[in-house]
């Protein structure tokens, strides 16, 4: 009898453990990518929405293709029996933008006619160029609630501080910006995303540190380095624009390869080797021109000495971290 209640209670607690572990493996994030690349393809330029795995309340990662990229999901039954209209108002609770480039901000614009109320999160030097560019009864009409009169009040714009969470209505998720140099004196953003404990961190277009002559991807991997070594940062979306042959005048505050490894070796030097290997990369921006994508993908491969794991996004094919 004592026997048997023993062989219960061990196999109550190996129940338990399993249950602890399939919930340690369950992915925190779910990533649809609306657009990947980083320019000529005006259908399918960079936009990542990210929810809670599980959930559909989703919050868009610049906002370069929208509307293709959700027909896209659509053809492939991400969202069923639905419209990219109803998807657009209905799963997209708000935008993070990274910077005021077309290529980040097209879909936003040209759907907003269409769209429901909802925040724009983005430092103040991004939501200076919505309220001065684009949303100016010139470019577009005001969709804002800021900038030229009047304002249609269909967008909060909501200016973050470098480092402060703030959170992302509608969803559960909190988001940290940090500043990156783009350029000389242009400015774009990374955002860091938090659900409990986990985060994903997403970069906007970026030049290296050595390049751009700047210690903000410095202080980045300084800020995120714990969250690498204690496993809690689940992925890295980052840009690489162009192959390692682009001539350093001409990177036009990008990545290389070869820069992106550079600066992994950066954060390497923080955290640990081991912290880092098979963390997933994502990379994104590649600017599709004769065979460079196929030429980054190789660079990038061959010379993966950290054993990061690499991932080429695509659109509409969904990623779970
Ligand atoms: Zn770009
Ligand atoms: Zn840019």
């Amino acid at each position: 009898m004592i026997y048997l209640r023993y062989r219960l209670v061990v196999m109550v607690f190996l129940f338990m453990g399993f249950q602890l572990l399939l919930q340690a493996q369950k992915p925190v994030f779910k990533v649809v990518p609306l657009g990947v690349k980083g320019g000529l393809d005006e259908s399918n330029l960079s936009a990542y929405l990210i929810a809670v795995n599980g959930t559909s309340r989703y919050i868009a990662l610049d906002a370069g293709t929208i509307d293709a990229g959700i027909q896209k999901a659509i053809q492939k039954k991400l969202w069923k029996g639905t419209t990219s209209t109803a998807v657009l108002q209905d799963s997209i609770k708000g935008y993070c933008i990274s910077h005021g480039h077309l290529d980040h901000v097209a879909g936003l614009i040209i759907n907003a006619p269409n769209d429901s109320k909802k925040n724009i999160y983005a430092m103040p030097y991004c939501l200076q160029v919505l309220e001065q560019n684009y949303f100016t009864w010139q470019s577009w009409a005001n969709f804002g609630d800021a900038g030229t009169l009047p304002f249609l009040n269909k967008y909060h714009y909501v200016p973050l501080a470098t480092g402060r969470e703030v959170p992302l209505e509608g969803t559960d998720m909190m988001v940290t910006p940090f500043v990156l140099s783009h350029g000389s004196n242009y400015k774009s953003t990374a955002f860091l995303v938090r659900y409990q404990s986990g985060y994903l961190l997403y970069l906007g277009d970026t030049g290296a540190d050595t390049i751009e002559h700047s210690h903000d991807l410095l202080q980045l991997w300084q800020c995120i380095a714990p969250l690498v070594q204690q496993k809690k940062l689940k992925a890295i979306f980052i840009e690489v624009s162009y192959p390692n042959e682009q001539p350093e005048n001409q990177l036009f505050g990008h990545l290389t390869p070869k820069l992106l490894l550079d600066e992994m070796h950066v954060l390497v030097n923080l955290t640990g080797i081991n912290a880092v290997q098979g963390l997933p990369i994502v990379i994104t921006h590649m600017k599709p021109s004769g065979n460079n994508e196929a030429i980054i993908q190789r660079q990038l491969l061959q010379n993966n000495a950290l054993q990061l794991q690499f991932i080429f996004a695509q659109q509409a094919v969904p990623l779970f971290f």
